[in-house]
């Protein structure tokens, strides 16, 4: 009896083997001490399950905080938001949508699709004052900013209503969301007008923009000729799936310190967007261009990158990919967006041809 109930992780197995136990134990007393214990054992599994979900929403609370301190973009929070909260609550399907302000609709931002349609029904029956909408199928969550509604937070099971911890937990954790969300959407504004990316230090992609027209201009006045890279990471995904975003964000952050160490001085790197870079080389040809990219793929495909911080098994480092489309301005081109199109239109052949490549535009 004792080691059924050491071996037992499931109060339902538990309970089955007890079950067996009556069927084939003619002893009464024997059944009254083995029911006693059984019970004593299914009350200790559910307290203890309680507790790891406890522990568990804890550490989901500080990592929502947490993000707003390297990301602001929404499209990207909200999948890891989204990813955190669906590993606390197991027993339903978990949504974000967010409200679009003008039509006064909500739109699925997490994850891309929602069977469910009686959701947008539940939706429509949040108020101003923000409080949970909650049935016998779905709780509804509402996401609250200075008394506007962002959005909301869905748990839908169509047998089962949530249980009175988890109506607790999403409650608080829709109130955290709502913080991360207006201070993301708050950082957001404030680093669009700056000129630096949060995460990697280096220019962001408005400053890009701005440093193209001006290097375009130049190329122009001077008649000479301007190259531009455009980068992206191999496979970044499955490195966030596989390791979590916090080493996502680590490996952003060293490959932009790669490109930065391999640059000329007078070259300008940007982050164009999530795993995704551009690099500006004034006074340069295309064969030259295509050296400095060839050196940059060998060199981010040499860097061990040290995860021991980060406590994951057996890993301690890793190492990625890039691939790489390289393109030169052709001064009889009006459209400055021109040069770094084609640069992406050969960056994506060399995803398409395997990746941890350079492929230079040779035109359509
Ligand atoms: P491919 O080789 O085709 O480029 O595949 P991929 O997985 O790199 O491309 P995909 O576009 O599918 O995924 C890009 C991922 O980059 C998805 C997104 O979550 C992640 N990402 C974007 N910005 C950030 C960020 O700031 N930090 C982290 N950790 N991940 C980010
Ligand atoms: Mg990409
Ligand atoms: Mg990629």
């Amino acid at each position: 009896m004792f080691e059924l109930i050491k071996q037992s992780k499931d109060e339902n197995v538990l309970f089955d083997k007890f079950l067996n136990l009556e069927k084939n134990c003619k002893d009464k007393s024997t059944l009254e001490v083995a029911q006693k214990i059984v019970n004593l054992a299914i009350t200790n599994l559910k307290e203890r399950k309680s507790l790891l979900k406890s522990i568990k929403y804890y550490q989901t609370m500080k990592n929502i905080a947490k993000i707003v301190e390297t990301q602001y973009e929404l499209k990207y929070i909200l999948p890891i938001i989204g990813e955190m909260i669906d590993g606390l609550i197991e027993d339903h399907l978990v949504y974000i949508f967010l409200k679009n302000a003008h039509k006064k609709e909500y739109k699925l931002a997490w994850p891309t699709r929602c069977i469910s349609g009686e959701i947008q029904n539940n939706l429509l029956k949040i108020t101003s004052k923000g409080k949970p909408v909650i049935d016998d199928k779905t709780g509804v969550f509402p996401l609250m900013c200075d008394e506007k509604v962002l959005g909301a937070i869905v748990a839908h099971n169509h047998f089962e209503k949530l249980n009175k911890q988890e109506e607790l937990m999403l409650l608080e954790i829709s109130k955290q969301v709502s913080l991360t969300i207006s201070t993301a959407m708050k950082n957001g504004k404030i680093l669009k007008d700056a000129t630096l990316d949060a995460l990697t230090g280096i220019n962001n992609r408005r400053q890009f923009e701005i440093r193209l027209k001006q290097e375009i201009a130049t190329a122009k006045r001077q008649n000479s000729s301007l190259c531009a890279i455009m980068m992206d990471i191999d496979h970044f995904k499955s490195v966030n799936d596989t390791y979590g975003h916090a080493v996502g964000d680590l490996v952003l952050k060293n490959v932009s310190k790669i490109i930065q160490k391999e640059i000329r001085e007078y070259d300008i790197a940007s982050r164009y967007g999530g795993e995704e870079f551009s690099i500006i080389l004034p006074y340069t040809e295309k064969e030259e261009a295509a050296k400095v990219a060839q050196r940059l793929r060998a060199a981010v495909e040499k860097k061990k990158i040290d995860i021991s911080d980060f406590n994951i098994e057996g890993v301690d480092e890793i190492s990625v990919t890039i691939s790489l489309g390289v393109n030169e301005f052709d001064k009889a081109e009006e459209d400055p967006s021109i040069l770094y199109k084609n640069a992406d239109k050969a960056l994506y052949i060399a995803k398409e041809t395997g990746r941890n490549k350079v492929v230079v535009y040779k035109g359509e």
